[in-house]
């Protein structure tokens, strides 16, 4: 039978007394090491709390097929180091950055950044991981060249009155007409329109679309700010900022019935309740994240 215990010979370099200077040595060399690798692997419980994006992701051509199919009005190619507009612009799809902290992420992002965490389709609404907010990261410049700049006010001669719930009498919602996303909308008010009726007090009054405003606690433009956005009934709605946990981190909630964001997903809009920022009631065209789960893996 082996020994519990471990030999003296191997134990007493760890004892209290023999930690020394020659101890010290490989300490301040792993502090060195720390310091070159960027991302801790040597201490793995300080690392989640700063850790670092950048990096594109493995299916980031994937990802621009996708920008150049549904945004054709805007994108006309890409090649490995640019996306090109058809107006002559062309941005880099990488900066080469791969050390930024999440909130640098979220204020300086290339276009690769975008895709930094696959948009889970089709999956039973959870907690998510720490800072997994897919679709919430958005390169600005590419998002002005398609919608407008609305503190130019060049959104609002874009925006297109569509009835809401016409069965429910929702009234009607203003959305961009800009990349297909009032006829898109439009679908998916005609799809909500048949669910059954205790599904339909989520869905009105709304909550809200076109709003030239940045993301609270940013200085980056909501999609609201490009009229390509919709909030459904706020009275249902969580929303991160609500309700922190005894860390101040998200505790994520949510009453939005999963029916109702698979039709938003069917018609090219993303849901808000899949981020660790979370706002349950917030939906918003992104259709070159919906990206099919065995694909994104
Ligand atoms: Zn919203």
């Amino acid at each position: 039978m082996p020994s519990p215990f471990v030999p003296m010979s191997s134990r007493a370099s760890w004892a209290p007394f023999n930690f020394g200077v020659a101890m010290l040595k490989p300490f301040a060399l792993l502090c060195v090491l720390q310091l070159f690798l960027g991302v801790s692997v040597l201490f793995p419980a300080v690392s989640r709390a700063d850790e670092l994006y950048g990096s594109p992701p493995k299916n980031t051509k994937e990802y621009l097929d996708r920008l150049v199919r549904y945004y054709s009005g805007t994108i006309s190619s890409y090649d490995d180091d640019f996306l090109y507009l058809k107006n002559g612009t062309k941005f880099h799809i990488s900066d080469h950055r791969t050390d930024k902290t999440f909130q640098e992420l979220l204020e300086r992002p290339d276009i690769a950044n975008m895709f930094y965490a696959p948009y889970p389709m089709g999956a039973i609404p959870k907690q998510p991981d720490k800072n997994v907010d897919p679709g919430r990261v958005r390169f600005e410049p590419l998002f002005i060249a398609m919608y407008g700049n609305c503190k130019n006010n060049e959104v609002f001669k874009n925006l297109q009155h569509i009835n809401w719930l016409p069965k429910h009498d929702g009234g009607s919602v203003t959305i961009t007409r800009i990349n297909g996303v009032d006829r898109a909308l439009e679908e998916v008010s005609r799809d909500l329109d048949e669910l059954p009726n205790d599904l339909i007090k989520y869905l009105k009054p709304t909550a809200g679309t076109y709003n030239c405003r940045v993301v609270a606690g940013t200085n980056y433009m909501s999609m609201h700010g490009y009229g390509a956005a919709l909030d459904i009934n706020s009275k249902y709605s969580s929303y991160w900022r609500w309700v922190l946990n005894d860390q101040g981190e998200p505790k994520w909630k949510n009453q939005i019935p999963i029916q109702i964001v698979r039709i938003f997903e069917k018609h090219g809009f993303i849901w808000g309740g899949y981020w660790y920022h979370y706002d349950t009631m917030h939906f918003e065209y992104r259709p070159e994240l919906l990206v099919p789960a065995e694909s994104a893996e």
